[in-house]
């Protein structure tokens, strides 16, 4: 259960010497419960208060990283049943199964598509994250593929292999690297977690069940070990759907510690078929898996996956947007027509690749609109005339273009008239609705007038 101010406030030195910011400790006490202080932030805490303190503001899902700088993949550290009450933290990271019995084409093909397979959206890399590597009979041949993959990418890898002396023979070549150990059971956990102990590696669970996963969990908790992954063990998706929702549950509602942690689930042994695994993930990044292990990585399958997660991840307290100001598409010269549009990322970039796709030189203009597409933001009052008017003319686009035509986007039109009023000499020329339609509005219309395309 999360502490309550007064709960802290016993535990707190009880001076108000005000050295951390705040007149007194029951101030204090009151920001710490609510999340609005650090607790480092009191200097004269005791050791023994400070672990107690600690461990109760521990988040109900504590984090796993794996990998280390740039490549790290961190999950889990979840406070909210639904996105909505908040935001999901830390998105679920994909990862792709190689197994040390493969041949060497196909585990060569496979490596290729972890390392080109990636997409750029609304300004983001999307790409798979994790490389999980099978042992299946020595450790010799194991340890041969790790050290495959550890030299040919730089994503972060689960070994996996439930013999304690086959883990230490990958943990040798890659141990640096601070891979996923997978999986302590509750036959090696023991074993297990000495080697992640060794290694400073985070651990993963293997349960026959969630009970059992929860067993595991405690006895490593109880031995000091809390960088931990869970696997329930169900292999079917009702079954892991069930277990997903249920541990989430128990963490976050009854602060079920030995559940707090982020989960791993394998959909490559719910079915073989690529796209079956790909629905599979599909609901699982939802519902609320750390980690999604899939044995093929189809760029086709992997992008709307991808996306899903892109959107569910991001906050929905927050808007992603660009920066507001011009922005150049095909190297526009003083003749090239002028748009404007809102700073939504959405908006941004699905514009700006449709205009980049017409390969007519254009000036995209980005007003500040607070992340609203542009409906939105004309009902808020935040893509007006009267604040419109203001930043093109600050802008300096007057200077760049060699005419004075203005291009709004047609949801709007109902603004040209005022825009017109508020841009003085300017003339607002309303553009379609839809971006698609944007690319054949500039190839048969110019500042200059109608172009050859739109008279045949
Ligand atoms: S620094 Fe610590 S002891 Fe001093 S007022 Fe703040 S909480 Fe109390």
């Amino acid at each position: 259960m999360a502490l309550s101010g007064l709960d802290i406030y016993k535990k707190l030195p009880k001076t108000n010497c005000g050295d951390c910011g705040v007149p007194t400790c029951l101030a204090f006490a009151m920001k710490l419960a609510q999340g609005q202080a650090e607790l480092d932030t009191c200097p004269h805490v005791s050791e023994e208060a400070k672990s107690e303190l600690m461990e109760s503001s521990a988040p109900p899902i504590r984090s796993a990283s794996i990998g280390l700088g740039e490549h790290a993949v961190k999950i889990g550290e979840e406070t909210v049943m639904y996105r909505h009450e908040k935001r999901f933290e830390n998105q679920t990271a994909l990862a792709l199964l190689l197994s040390d019995d493969m041949d060497d084409d196909e585990i060569n093909k496979k490596l290729e598509n972890i390392t080109k397979i990636e997409f750029e959206r609304i300004g983001l890399m999307l790409s798979a994250d994790l490389v999980a590597i099978r042992a299946t009979s020595d450790a010799a041949k194991f340890s041969a593929l790790v050290e495959k993959v550890s030299k040919a990418t730089e994503k972060g890898i689960i070994l996996v292999s439930e013999d304690p002396a086959i883990m230490q023979a990958g943990l040798k070549v890659v141990a640096d690297k601070k891979p996923l150990i997978y999986a302590a059971t509750i036959d090696n956990w023991e074993k297990m977690a000495e080697l992640a102990k060794a290694n400073n590696c985070p651990l993963a669970i293997k349960g026959a069940n969630l009970d059992e996963a929860a067993d595991v969990s405690a006895k490593l908790t109880d031995a000091g070990y809390k960088e931990l992954v869970i696997d329930s063990g169900a292999r079917d998706i009702k079954g892991i759907l069930a277990d997903q929702v249920n541990s989430r549950r128990l963490a976050l509602k009854k602060t079920f510690r030995p559940l707090g942690y982020p989960t791993i689930v394998f959909a490559n042994e719910v079915s073989d078929d690529v796209a079956m695994q790909n629905m599979v993930a599909s609901t699982l990044i939802a519902k609320y898996a750390g980690i999604v292990v899939l044995s093929e990585l189809d760029a086709a399958t992997l992008y709307p996956l991808m996306v899903e997660r892109m959107n569910i991840f991001t906050d929905p307290q927050r808007p992603m947007t660009v920066e507001e100001g011009i922005y150049e598409v095909n190297n526009p010269t003083a003749e090239s027509p002028v748009l404007v549009t809102t700073n939504f990322s959405l908006t941004y970039f699905i514009l700006s690749s449709e205009v980049e796709g017409s390969r007519v030189p254009t000036w995209i203009c980005i007003h500040d609109s607070e992340g609203l597409s542009v409906l939105t933001a004309w009902a808020a009052g935040k893509f007006v005339p009267e604040n419109i008017a203001p930043f093109l003319k600050k802008s300096g686009i007057a200077d760049k273009v060699n005419h004075k035509k203005l291009v709004i986007p047609g949801y709007v039109a109902q603004i040209s008239g005022e825009l017109e009023d508020e841009m003085g000499d300017w003339s607002v020329v309303v553009g379609p609705r839809e971006a698609g339609d944007v690319p054949q509005f500039l190839k048969t219309w110019s500042p200059a007038g109608e172009k050859e395309e739109s008279k045949v």
